[in-house]
């Protein structure tokens, strides 16, 4: 089977695919993506995904290469060409290929990628049941990580130290001590029967996957707190997981050199993962 991606109109076996030299994404990361978890062949919380698409589109004054009908239809193509059946579609809109210029080009016209791949099966459920390590770093990002840009660089080192110490995600320090978020998850800690998450605002991605477990927890009545927390209150903390379209619900069973809770992955935690993917939709 040959591996299709969807550029810029067409559908091109993946390794011969191209895009300009001076693509503005490539040149200034000037451009916005999504990444859509793929169940059985089916997108997970679509309408959340390209309503946070559009936003970072609007924020970046970046116009849409196709209308917003015809997303799902090319994701869908994308998942059929490539017998996707369990993994992920990754979708990038740029401003486009212009001679390089800070400003923006007048004429540009966006430039979009749409590729797609399999997981490894039980990959999620393997890691689910291991847990994962958490390293802390400073969070050195811009200050509208609200847009989920191509700005990366950032979380690629943040991820890279966590790696480097046998970690499997950073959770970013803002000037305050206080967790932002994970590299490239929301971050979350349980006390006392009560689950808490910083609150949405410029500093960190509101997540599709936390959206959608804070509505299963309204649902089955489960206490939430949004508000910040820093190292001290991972020391407390009985149970901590990330969240992300990738990993879903992911326990995190150690944080530097904290083990959390009895070091095993937390029976809230569990119980959350089962709240979370009855609330999603798939389409
Ligand atoms: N924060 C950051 C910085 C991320 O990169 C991601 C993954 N896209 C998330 C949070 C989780 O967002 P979502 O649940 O929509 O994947």
């Amino acid at each position: 089977m040959t591996r299709e991606a969807f550029v810029n109109g067409e559908y091109t076996d993946y390794n011969k695919s191209f895009i300009h030299i001076e693509d503005r994404g490539y040149q200034f990361a000037d451009g916005v993506y999504e990444v859509f978890a793929i169940i059985e062949s089916k997108i997970v919380d679509y309408e959340g995904h390209i309503k946070r698409l559009y936003r970072s589109l609007n924020e970046l004054r970046i116009i849409s290469p196709i209308q917003k009908k015809s997303y799902k239809f090319h994701i869908k193509e994308i998942i059929k060409r490539n017998i996707i059946n369990n993994g992920l579609v990754y979708l990038q809109v740029t401003r486009g290929v212009a001679s390089r210029d800070f400003k923006f080009p007048k004429n540009s016209k966006s430039s979009i990628v749409i590729i797609g791949k399999n997981s490894p099966s039980d990959y999620y459920n393997d890691n689910f049941n291991k847990g994962i390590s958490v390293k802390t770093t400073n969070d050195l990002r811009w200050k509208r990580v609200d847009i989920k840009s191509l700005n990366l660089l950032p979380p690629v080192l943040a991820k890279q130290f966590a790696v480097d110490n046998n970690c499997d995600e950073a959770w970013l320090l803002d000037e305050n001590g206080y967790i932002t978020e994970g590299s490239s998850s929301n971050a979350w800690i349980v006390k006392n029967k009560t689950v808490i998450t910083r609150p949405v605002s410029n500093s960190i991605l509101n997540g599709i996957t936390r959206s959608t477990l804070i509505k299963s927890l309204e649902k089955v009545g489960y206490k939430y707190s949004e508000r910040r927390f820093n190292l001290n209150d991972i020391k407390d903390a009985d149970e901590a997981f990330i969240t992300s379209a990738t990993q879903f619900v992911m326990p995190v069973i150690r944080v530097n050199n904290i083990k959390i809770g009895n070091g095993n992955v937390g029976k809230f935690t569990i119980l959350f993962k089962e709240i979370y993917f009855k609330s999603i939709s798939l389409s």
